[in-house]
């Protein structure tokens, strides 16, 4: 039977981005995907126009909706939009802790679209420090995130173990994946909770379609995750993945378009 797995994030209607790329990722790797909408964005290829948040009443009843009935095996995070969801779904982890829940929960900490429209507000970025980040087991910051988290400038690779450890820090277990795509060559970094560091050496992929890589990242990461790969493996595997996505997707829309997720 296909396991269930849930994606708490934002709604991208050109479905590069959030929940939509998130169930596309699920699918794909033979996962039945549930989701929770924080935040209703006006998007397209082009960039993020608007974005309207979800209270945080009907995040925390979906939430508590879906437990009851289609319990997930592991859960990704992505845009959370307010403080006021950041502090309901760090509730609903520690009830699910509270009641010896143990499946992996993977962090994207989503900040601001790559169009540059913040996606979550000043008062979220300290609680989602100060309260989610002690409850995941992973977190994968891009640069720019990282260097937000960890209160450091991190602007080359060279600047991403220290900022890793100061996020590792922060977490109780917690594995940390910092994203390079911006950087030449692409690398990731891994600093894995026992304490090893690896490079996932990256390739430039010359392409526009690149809107929601972070989204399907992460969901790539927490799908390996669930069928109980090793950290290193579900890096690398998720990494393969959304490389692969990039090198097939064909040129949609007047900016950045959507990856191949289904390939
Ligand atoms: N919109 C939503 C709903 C998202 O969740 C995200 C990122 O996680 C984005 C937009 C940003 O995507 P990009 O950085 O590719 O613009």
């Amino acid at each position: 039977m296909m396991q269930t797995v849930l994606t708490i994030a934002g709604f991208d209607p050109s479905s590069g981005a959030g929940v939509t790329a998130d169930l596309m990722v699920f699918a794909a790797h033979g996962l039945f995907g549930t989701s929770c909408i924080t935040s209703l964005t006006v998007q397209s290829t082009v960039g993020v126009q608007a974005s309207t948040p979800v209270s945080a009443e009907t995040v925390r009843a979906t939430l508590d909706c879906l437990e009851s009935d289609l319990p997930a095996e592991g859960i990704k995070i992505g845009m959370l939009a307010t403080a006021g969801n950041v502090a309901a779904v760090a509730e609903f982890l520690e009830r699910l802790r509270g009641h010896g829940v143990r499946i992996p929960v993977v962090l994207d900490p989503v900040m601001r679209s790559s169009s540059g429209r913040e996606l979550l507000d000043a008062e979220g970025v300290g609680v989602l420090r100060e309260r989610l980040l002690p409850l995941v087991d992973w977190v994968t910051p891009n640069l720019e995130e990282l260097g937000i988290l960890a209160g450091r400038i991190v602007m080359q690779r060279g600047d991403m173990p220290e900022a890793a450890r100061d996020l590792q820090a922060m977490g109780k277990e917690l594995n940390v994946v910092a994203t390079g795509g911006h950087l030449n060559p692409p690398d990731d970094l891994l600093m894995q909770a026992g304490g090893e560091m690896n490079w996932l050496p990256g390739e430039q992929i010359v392409s526009r379609s690149t809107h929601g890589t972070g989204c399907a990242f992460s969901s790539a990461l927490l799908s390996r995750l669930v069928f109980g790969d090793a950290p290193l493996d579900a890096a690398v595997m998720a990494k393969r993945y959304v490389a692969e996505a990039i090198r097939t997707a064909e040129p949609r829309g007047k900016g950045l378009g959507p990856l191949n997720l289904l390939f």
